[in-house]
């Protein structure tokens, strides 16, 4: 069974109290001192901690002041063409074949998946679901600015959101998908009103913690989306710290987070790029 993304955030957002919950203050950099962690924000203001949690993903801020040396997450060569649309909007055709199925299709240098989700509010009945399908292509390096551009010719280093590809890019994606995918998928494409897409990208931590640091989830390993255990990794990050900060001092609840979660991060990392090293 798969649910999306949204149905996750909320779940868990509903346990955190609001006023511990902060937008719109990004993180320029962090440093430390032996008695605290300190958080330098954009806007210029700081903030002091006993412990900081670099959980800030495939961009991380905080992975540099823990490994020592810059960090960046190194392209993979292709990327993710998205799609997230209510299941009434496929046609019917492509709706009898794709719907309640996980249904690839495999060529060249290329992949496309599908498959069902939940509904915007959590919903499961049929007619009220969404149907996500993700497509592999490969993209050089060169060209990568050129499709990370919006819709007001800002480039972005990872990721396209849904509305901010330019309307002439998604025309092309629908030809190439008339031209290259079978139409039950093609027409999924097509279907699509605001395709978003997301580099590829892969990052291996050498350490998980530093003083009174810690990388977690994509900060610590991005993996290839294709083992699909992107979030379960970060979550058992999460728990892993959680139950070692409960009973421990920071500095050994620190260790014994590494040395449980790093292995793991290294596995999934390498089960990762064996998966994707097939799309050729
Ligand atoms: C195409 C694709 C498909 C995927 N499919 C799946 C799947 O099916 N199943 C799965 O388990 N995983 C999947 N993943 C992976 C999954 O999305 C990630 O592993 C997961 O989101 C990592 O969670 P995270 O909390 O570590 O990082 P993120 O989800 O990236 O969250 C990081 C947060 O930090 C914030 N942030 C970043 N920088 C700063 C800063 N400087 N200051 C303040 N805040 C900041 C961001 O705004 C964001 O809210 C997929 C990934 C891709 C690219």
């Amino acid at each position: 069974m798969q649910i999306s993304w949204d149905k996750l955030y909320r779940a868990f957002r509903a346990l955190v109290a609001e006023d511990d919950y902060v937008l719109g203050r990004a993180v320029r950099s962090v440093s430390q001192t032996e008695k605290a962690a300190r958080l330098d924000l954009e806007d210029g203001s700081q903030e002091m901690a006993d412990l900081v949690v670099g959980a800030d993903g495939v961009g991380s801020v905080v992975r540099p002041a823990v490994t020592g040396q810059p960090s960046p997450s190194i392209y993979a060569g292709y990327v993710a063409w998205r799609g997230l649309l209510p299941e009434s909007a496929l046609p019917v055709q492509s709706a009898a074949l794709l719907l309640d199925r996980f249904a690839f299709y495999t060529m060249p240098d290329s992949h496309i998946l599908g498959y069902t989700v939940t509904g915007p509010n959590g919903e499961t009945e049929t007619g009220a679901r969404r149907y996500n399908w993700v497509w592999y292509r490969r993209i050089s390096e060169g060209e990568l600015g050129k499709v990370l551009t919006d819709v007001q010719g800002h480039v972005h280093p990872y990721s396209l959101a849904p509305g901010q590809l330019p309307d002439s890019r998604r025309q092309v994606l629908v030809e190439d998908a008339a031209h290259l995918l079978p139409p039950p998928f093609a027409a999924a494409v097509a279907a699509e009103r605001q395709p978003f897409i997301q580099a590829i990208f892969d990052y291996e931590t050498p350490r998980m913690t530093h003083g009174r640091l810690a990388l977690l989830g994509d900060a610590a390993f991005v993996v290839r989306p294709h083992t699909a255990m992107g979030v379960a990794k970060a979550a058992g990050d999460a728990m892993a710290l959680r139950s070692g900060l409960a009973r421990l001092p920071y500095a050994d609840a620190l260790q014994a987070y590494e040395r449980e979660r790093l292995p793991i991060g290294v596995e999934i990392a390498s089960y990762g790029r064996q998966l994707g090293a097939r799309l050729g």
